[in-house]
């Protein structure tokens, strides 16, 4: 890549926290990092400035996207000519820069024939965009590491910092949510700490485990990180100057030692307010009309699935919003000329979908969303149908396995049998249906992933998307803390990481974790074939929704070829257990007509 030789960049001195600021209000600001992915904006910081601003009216709070502000600086600059890409850039992104170009034009809106209406052009931006997405992540973060171990900070990282700095904030908080954003955060912590004086406060909901690791693997990143609910311990580091000590939720280094204070929850969450996204251009994000992320509850009713640690951001607590707020809320982002949603809730209990749907079309609301939830026999015809009319989309179904002894040892709570029938009656409703699968979970044999893969192909007419991993051992889950009740007999270290790295385990029976990888490898083609448009239209969700929204009814899944699973089972079962596998590009197709 090559940048500008002469970068326009000058420090300012910000304005040091402690001295008095020469404007009466204090100013705070709150930044998502990047790299991730540029369709809607972050949420979390939309709330916490609606939060402090009204609680604390002489702090001013300015919230930065650095996401979607390094996406376009990098875009709009190679458009301009002033940043160009390497051949080895545009090998990785297996595009040109007009490519690339024509992509970010198509997700900005100013091509919607491309967007909506040709699926083999949707399939070449998606993939560029994915590409081009990993290129940058992994030269910033090999640029972070560089500067960490003492290196001159990049062109870039200099001018994220710069952008930060232009809020002259007198105190920055850091949101994340996924860890690919943790070493740009650490990073422009540390900067902030050592350069410009700031007290630096970490949270988001990327910081469930490990963080006092977190705190060991980048001592000097954050004087805090807050875990559960974000806007009281702010507001406590807001009042005590930053001190930490006492603030119930936040996690700090004290010498060599970490101390962490157990989260409050406070129950009234309307308390907290709507979020504040009234400074966010919808515009310049890459999608074609305007997404926003909007939470219902917090935490998640169920909170027994064993593979699970979402749900420990909220405690052990399930907490919703009124449906007057939830109303309040939505017709004030309607107001703003947003209409489109996702309800990133960990899940929404069918109960209150219902009351959610009814009290939408009460208020005469025309909006789309998608939502995640739990697909048990409670999601009736007439329920799928009222979320429907209400303007639902599609849902992300946590349905994991397609075999029952799997599902039981999940702890999910959910029948094969009745998963399937969910998943029609929402698919005759009208709703599209994505499923997370989990492949290898322990115990799992290579017969019982192939009745995933069966029920799969069996209920390919009501499936849009797979959502699809391979079993991870994350510490903190149910299964860590119970070991022998899922047969796992060793547990190591694989990889270290900043918040505490990846678990190698052994199972006394099923595959192994490399076998689960392999099995993997060949189900993908299976699963890339679900998407009755683009294959890569799942990967970014937010443009699921519009593509939905606009040309749902009329998509046509008779063309998709899905491999049947009897092909991929035979060749799965052969790699994992070490024998060479069928040479072949793609398994066999068979048109669903077929
Ligand atoms: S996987 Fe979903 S339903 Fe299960 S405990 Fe986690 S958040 Fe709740």
């Amino acid at each position: 890549m090559s940048l500008p030789s002469e970068a326009p960049l000058t420090f300012r001195a910000p304005a040091r926290t402690g001295a008095r600021a020469p404007l009466e209000q204090r100013r705070l600001t709150l930044v998502f990092p990047p790299m991730t992915m540029p369709t809607s904006p972050p949420l979390g910081i939309a709330m916490l400035k609606a939060y402090i601003e009204r609680e604390m009216p002489q702090w001013r709070v300015t919230i930065i996207d650095l996401n979607i502000w390094l996406f376009r600086f990098l875009l709009e600059g190679i458009e301009r000519g002033e940043i160009s890409l390497t051949d080895a850039m545009h090998r990785r992104m297996g595009a040109d820069t007009a490519t690339l170009l024509h992509a970010a034009r198509a997700f900005s809106g100013l091509d919607d024939e491309a967007f909506y209406q040709r699926p083999d052009v949707y399939d070449l931006h998606g993939r560029t965009f994915l590409n081009f997405t990993e290129v940058f992540r992994e030269m910033l973060t090999e640029e972070c590491a560089q500067w960490e171990a003492g290196g001159e900070p990049s062109y870039l990282l200099k001018t994220l910092v710069e952008r930060v700095l232009e809020s002259q904030p007198q105190m920055l908080g850091v949101s994340m949510i996924f860890s690919e954003q943790l070493p740009i955060g650490a990073m422009l912590g540390r900067w902030m700490r050592e350069q410009a004086g700031l007290k630096v406060f970490f949270g988001g909901s990327c910081f469930t485990e490990g963080v006092e690791h977190f705190m060991k693997w980048y001592p000097k990143a954050a004087d805090a990180i807050v875990t559960g609910d974000g806007e009281l311990p702010l507001k406590a580091l807001l009042e005590s100057g930053g001190n930490p000590r006492g603030v119930a939720g936040a996690t700090w280094r004290e010498g060599e030692e970490v101390v962490r204070l157990p989260a409050s929850y406070q129950k009234d969450i309307d308390a907290f307010g709507a979020p504040d996204f009234s400074t966010i251009d919808f515009s310049r994000y890459y999608s074609p009309r305007p997404v926003a992320a909007l939470l219902l509850s917090r935490g998640c009713y169920w909170r027994k699935c064993t593979f699970c640690v979402h749900f420990h951001s909220a405690g052990d607590t399930y907490r919703l919003h009124s449906l007057d707020n939830v109303i309040e809320m939505l017709k004030r982002m309607v107001d703003q000329g947003v209409r489109h949603f996702s309800f990133v809730d960990e899940m929404i209990a069918p109960g209150h979908f219902v009351r959610l749907a009814q009290a939408i079309r009460a208020a005469n609301l025309d909006i789309a969303y998608y939502a995640l939830s739990k697909p048990n026999k409670t999601f009736t015809p007439e329920i799928l149908r009222e979320m429907a009319a209400s303007g639902c989309k599609y849902i992300l179904w946590g349905l994991e396995s397609g075999n029952q002894r799997i599902l039981d040892l999940m702890g999910k709570g959910t029948k094969v049998d009745e998963v399937a029938e969910v998943l029609h009656d929402a698919r005759a409703a009208g709703i599209h249906n994505h499923v997370y699968v989990i492949c290898g979970f322990p115990t799992e044999t290579p017969e019982e992933f192939t009745d995933t893969l069966d029920f799969l192909w069996k209920n390919r007419d009501a499936i849009s998307a797979i959502h699809r991993s391979v079993f991870s051992l994350e510490q903190g889950s149910p299964i860590s803390k119970d070991l022998a009740k899922f047969s796992i007999d060793e547990v190591w270290l694989r990889q270290d990481g900043p918040l505490g790295g990846r678990m190698g385990y052994r199972c006394a029976s099923g595959v192994t974790m490399e076998q689960a990888a392999a099995q993997f490898q060949a189900a993908l083609p299976m699963f890339r074939r679900f998407n009755p448009y683009a294959q890569y239209m799942a990967n970014f969700r937010d443009h699921a929704l519009l593509l939905y929204a606009q040309r749902g009814p009329t998509l046509d899944f008779s063309r998709r070829g899905i491999p049947m699973p009897s092909a991929l089972a035979l060749r799965h079962v052969a790699e994992a257990a070490g024998a060479p596998a069928p040479v072949r590009d793609e398994p066999e197709l068979i048109n669903d007509a077929a």
